[in-house]
């Protein structure tokens, strides 16, 4: 079993991620792809939208995706959503399992002010959603621990290589959804029709400062 876990504040999902997700499960062979929403994120202040929100606008846009399925397990962990707690309980799930965990190269590139961040290898592997046109600098810990680990597949080991995945990511992001619903446009070609729908029966990023 090769399984995908793939996080984000999902603040709302979008396209972007959906793309991201599938092309990561086809290109790797994944198993199935987890998405977890970070519920309690490190690196970022806590979503003005309620958790039950955007779990529930995951829940929506992985309906349709037999390979995706959202994912609780740092809803309902408390504390702080840290990858490397996620991770490391995945691993006590599945203990035969290759583990993956995807992240879009602008996240890969925070990866050494991470939690534990060298420990991710013990329990997986990552995979790197390349972004083509744009060059992300990388700082030298992370060079020389890519250096160290850098592979061109995932092999058949349980955990410790970098993968990176060819998939150009598309050029969406929640922070541009939220503030192009707050001017009154509307993103819909940019957002699932069911999760566009919930958006609008609960009046989300109405008058949110960003
Ligand atoms: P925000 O604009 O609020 O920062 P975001 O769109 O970047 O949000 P997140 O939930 O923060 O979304 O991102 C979760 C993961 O998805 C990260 O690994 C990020 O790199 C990746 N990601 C974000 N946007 C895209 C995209 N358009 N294509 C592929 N991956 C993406």
């Amino acid at each position: 079993m090769r399984l995908g876990l793939y996080g984000g504040t999902f603040d709302p999902v979008h396209q972007g991620h959906i793309h991201a997700a599938l092309s990561s499960y086809q290109y790797l062979s994944l198993s199935e792809v987890r998405m977890i929403l970070a519920a309690r994120p490190d690196h970022r202040d806590q979503p003005d939208t309620p958790n039950v929100h955007r779990w529930e606008m995951l829940k929506l846009a992985c309906a349709d995706h037999p390979e995706l399925e959202a994912d609780a397990t740092e809803v309902e962990r408390p504390g702080k959503s840290y990858a490397i707690d996620t991770l490391s309980s995945f691993r006590r799930r599945y203990p035969q399992a290759q583990l993956c965990w995807i992240l879009g190269m602008d996240s890969y590139a925070t990866l050494p002010s991470w939690h534990c961040w060298r420990d991710l290898l013990t329990f997986g592997h990552l995979a790197v959603l390349e972004r083509p046109g744009h060059t992300v600098s990388v700082e030298p810990a992370l060079e020389e621990f890519e250096r160290a680990h850098r592979a061109q597949s995932l092999g058949e080991g349980l955990a410790g290589r970098i993968v990176f995945v060819p998939t150009s990511m598309l050029t969406v992001s929640a922070s541009q959804i939220r503030c192009q619903r707050k001017a009154g446009a509307a993103p819909e070609h940019l957002l699932d029709h069911k999760v566009w729908s919930y958006i609008n029966q609960h009046q989300l990023y109405v008058g949110q400062e960003e």
